[in-house]
């Protein structure tokens, strides 16, 4: 039987939610079953979401985020540890990806993360803004051997690991079992709310796996981008309240 794949995003509304929910689902869609998608809100199910998830055709979990959080950086992180949770709670049996909603993915990406043993990684391509080129983060390999990591930005250089959040996936039984995979800490996997920005990936990801040995670059040679990671951000771009045009266009 194929593995489960447990596609982690956490969303929230905003100018282009819709386009960003219609695009990941349409590839998710494509991907051979089984897919849960774990859709993850903070406060409350927005009916905009759950309309899109009920149209998709892919199985799917709407969960919500229920802790109150002041900083508004922090609330993608505690949307995926809501979705870490259930999966631990419910022993979901699976590979785990955090798939933001607005970067854009191939169909081999999740053919390829179906191949995870324990730990997989590999390199995202992202858009550099203040140089306006592309630059890659992730693994460099010797077949699937990960010897060393792309890294472009100076104040990132004390991270352990430059792994993009879209960049790993691994074995949800990672985080139950812990004498299977000799994982290197025994404290939750969770509380990442106090590691700074940037640190986040790394961080979570020492918790998972102690170093490079106990990790498998994808495709072997890691040298196919499968996934970008384009940092557009949409919050300051003018839209209206809900997306049913009857209640929001003042025309008469
Ligand atoms: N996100 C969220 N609530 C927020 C901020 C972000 O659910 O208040 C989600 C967002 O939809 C995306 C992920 O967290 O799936 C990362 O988004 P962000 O724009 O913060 O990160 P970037 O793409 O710039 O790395």
């Amino acid at each position: 039987p194929r593995k489960m794949l447990i596609v982690v995003t956490p969303t929230y509304n905003r100018a282009l939610q819709a386009y960003y929910l219609n695009r990941l689902s349409q590839v998710l869609k494509l991907v051979d079953p089984p897919v849960l998608w774990v859709v993850v809100e903070m406060s409350a199910q927005s009916p905009e979401t759950a309309s899109i998830l009920r149209n998709t055709g892919v199985m799917y979990r709407h969960l919500v985020c229920h802790k109150n959080l002041t900083n508004i950086k922090d609330r993608g992180v505690e949307q995926r540890n809501t979705a870490l949770e259930h999966i631990e709670v419910h022993k979901l049996d699976g590979i785990v990806y955090f798939a933001d909603d607005d970067n854009i993915y191939s169909l081999e990406l999740f053919e390829t993360i179906r191949k995870v043993s324990r730990f997989g990684t590999w390199p995202v391509a992202m858009l550099a803004q203040s140089k306006n080129k592309a630059i890659l983060e992730g693994p460099v390999c010797v077949g699937s051997k990960v010897v060393g990591w792309h890294t472009n930005e100076k104040s990132k250089a004390l991270r352990r690991f430059h792994v993009d959040m879209s960049g790993f996936a691994f074995n949800s039984t990672i985080l139950w079992d812990l004498k299977r995979w000799r994982r290197p800490f025994f404290n939750p996997i969770r509380q990442l709310d106090t590691v700074k920005e940037g640190f986040q990936e790394t961080t979570f990801i020492e918790q998972v796996v102690a170093e490079e040995s106990q990790m498998e670059g994808m495709p072997d040679g890691c040298g196919k981008i499968m996934n970008w990671h384009l940092h557009l951000d949409a919050r300051g771009v003018a839209y209206p309240t809900g997306w049913v045009l009857q209640k929001n266009l003042d025309v008469l």
